[in-house]
């Protein structure tokens, strides 16, 4: 049976996320050739229409709106409630980013509907939508299948695989009327600056414990940059206050999906495993040859990461 499926789709820094068209490309798949909608936010989204409509999205709704500019729970759940009324859309899609993670089981909730969070795989199966996500810190994974009402279900980056199929989008402008604001964001200060987005980065390269300091993250920054990679963490070096949090992974830190993960000086612990097993391929380094990130690693160097680093970085440079 044919669905109506909505994808959020989010920019940042004055571009479109990878997720999204990701969630395109399934909604896609699960529209079962239905229709698919995305949904653009904030003034200047008009420039994205042609963007999105490469992904297959028949109808692109546009809520050009000052208030929709910078993200705030209050506004975003309004604007997207109404859009959802207002297509009658049945299957709701957003990237598992910090906004879909926030805004997806708000508006979920105000429709009395089910929602699965941080899926990895998704498809259609005798009319049945079946999403598939890490339960357990990763060990295992759960199947949740929906055959009745509404869906939402947000998708972790880097996970599904993008199909370009290009159409000629219907641009719907779509004014939502917002009240009773409680919150308004009047500056925006980053803790990080500029660099690849951490969980939509196709090369990682992270450092633990094992890095010893802040100066310890320099030749792993140089290795990031050679690969057009970005740097991450394990929760031991934030602790040790040679990073900042925000590059954490794990558990309790981000959960990213790269095509390459170097983890230096990182002994492998189920918590960071947790957020980085699911990477494509693992290299560790590690001058403990029994550290358990081996493993998972599919490939393992043993040795002291300040003379391994460098020299990956002196080999790639000339690639
Ligand atoms: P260590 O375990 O100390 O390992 C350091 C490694 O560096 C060792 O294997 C050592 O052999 C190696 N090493 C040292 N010097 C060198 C060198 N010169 N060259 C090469 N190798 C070297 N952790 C996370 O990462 N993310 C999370 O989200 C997270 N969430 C948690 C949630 C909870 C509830 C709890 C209880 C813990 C959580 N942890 C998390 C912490 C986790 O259990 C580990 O303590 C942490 O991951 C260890 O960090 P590490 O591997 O950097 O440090």
């Amino acid at each position: 049976m044919s669905k109506k499926v909505l994808v959020f789709v989010e920019s940042k820094d004055g571009k479109l996320r990878n997720v999204s068209f990701e969630a395109l490309t399934v909604a896609k798949q699960l529209a079962g050739g239905g229709e698919v909608i995305a949904a653009l936010f904030g003034t200047g989204a008009t420039e994205f229409v042609q963007e999105v409509s490469q992904y297959g999205s028949n109808k692109v709704y546009v809520l050009e709106n000052e208030a929709l500019v910078t993200y705030t729970t209050d506004v975003y759940t309004q604007a997207l409630c109404q859009v959802i009324e207002d297509l009658q859309a049945e299957v709701i899609l957003m990237g598992h980013t910090a906004i879909g993670k926030d805004v997806a089981p708000r508006v979920a909730a105000r429709f009395g509907a089910g929602l699965a969070s941080d899926c990895i795989g998704a498809d259609l199966e005798n009319g049945d939508i079946v999403f598939t996500r890490p339960i357990y810190a990763g060990k295992a994974f759960q199947k949740k299948v929906f055959n009745q009402g509404k869906v939402f279900a947000t998708l972790r980056p880097n996970n599904f695989e993008l199909k370009e199929n290009p159409v000629q989008a219907e641009v719907v402008p779509f004014q939502p009327v917002i009240k009773d604001l409680r919150t308004i964001v009047k500056e925006i200060v980053r803790k990080t600056t500029g660099g690849v987005d951490l969980s939509e980065a196709k090369v990682i390269i992270s450092g633990g414990r094992g890095v010893k300091s802040k100066d310890g993250f320099q030749p792993l920054q140089e290795l990031a940059e050679v690969l057009g990679g970005a740097v991450g963490a394990s929760r031991g070096a934030c602790d040790a206050d040679f990073c900042d949090y925000a590059l954490q992974i794990g558990q309790t830190g981000k959960v990213v999906t790269p095509d390459l993960y170097i983890a230096c000086g990182i002994s492998g612990a189920i918590q960071h495993l947790a957020g980085m097993s699911n990477s494509k391929v693992i290299v560790a380094i590690n001058k403990d040859p029994e550290a358990p990130i081996f493993q998972v690693a599919d490939y393992g160097i043993v040795g002291d990461l300040f003379e391994v680093v460098p020299l990956l970085t002196e080999e790639f440079k000339k690639v």
